[in-house]
């Protein structure tokens, strides 16, 4: 009924745009791309219909973690159809378009617009959208941000002073586009010897949580340096997939995300 009256206004139906949550980081290797695929994989087991955006053009590395290496998206009118993954996440990758192993080099207004049509895929029901950013404050980075408008952002960090730094950066970036950040997440914290069970901090440890709280943002949780996280990712099987601790700390953080 609704669309018919706004067919007598005059008004045209445009498909409902998802709302972004865009995850970011300072710098590389922070373990940003693996914190998306799980809170993504954690809110489509909340029954959220998520779908999951790998912008990292210069390291796309959701494939490997969602195990849809090789596939690729199909397009109808230029418009790409998103790959399904085993994890009930739709999601399209740089990595699903360029060749296997190839470097991707492109400046930055080419990949801005690569980085648009992945995100104005035919989505169909999906209505939200966990967008793996590339990592730092560039420009691609920040047209993203402007042109999207994403509801909220997720910035990860290590403990670590340095990552800490880039992290603020991050933040700064979202500040200054107007989108509101959800929180910090603190990833590698802590490890636990295999052996003998101790506990030890190679990146020190609550850097994230002290910062979040000096900057008044909240801080989604901490996640803690093991095999099993790494292992697991390298196989194509997020944690938050399984029902061991080792999903845990991601299903707790994408419960305070879905919010
Ligand atoms: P980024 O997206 O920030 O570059 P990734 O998510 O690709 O980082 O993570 C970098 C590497 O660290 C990957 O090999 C990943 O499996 C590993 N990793 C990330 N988080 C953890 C963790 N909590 N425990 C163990 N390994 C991790």
């Amino acid at each position: 009924l609704r669309i018919a009256q706004m067919a007598e206004r005059g008004e045209t139906v445009a498909p409902k745009k998802p709302r972004i949550i865009a995850v970011g980081s300072g710098k590389g290797g922070v373990g940003k791309s693996t914190v998306s695929a799980n809170i993504a994989v954690a809110l489509a087991r909340m029954g959220v219909k998520v779908g999951l955006v790998d912008a990292d053009i210069y390291g796309p590395s959701q494939p490997r973690l969602m195990a849809s290496e090789g596939e690729r998206p199909t397009a109808k009118d230029k418009t790409l159809n998103p790959v399904p993954t085993r994890y009930g996440v739709p999601m399209l990758s740089m990595g699903h378009l360029a060749e296997p192993g190839q470097a991707i080099a492109w400046r930055g207004p080419m990949a801005g617009n690569a980085l648009a049509q992945l995100i104005e895929a035919d989505w169909g029901d999906v209505d939200t959208l966990v967008v793996d950013l590339p990592p730092g404050t560039g420009d691609v980075q920040l047209t993203m941000i402007q042109r999207f408008k994403p509801a909220g952002a997720v910035i990860v960090s290590t403990p670590q002073d340095l990552a800490l730094m880039d992290a603020t950066r991050a933040i700064g970036l979202f500040d200054k586009a107007g989108v509101p950040v959800i929180g910090m997440v603190e990833n590698m914290a802590g490890y636990a010897c295999p052996h003998c069970g101790e506990v030890s901090d190679p990146f020190g440890q609550g850097g994230a949580e002290a910062a979040a709280k000096t900057m008044g943002y909240d801080f989604l949780g901490r996640i803690p340096l093991t095999l099993n996280i790494r292992a697991a990712s390298d196989a194509g099987q997020p944690p938050a997939a399984g029902d061991d601790d080792a999903g845990a700390p991601f299903v707790a953080i994408a419960g305070k995300v879905a919010d």
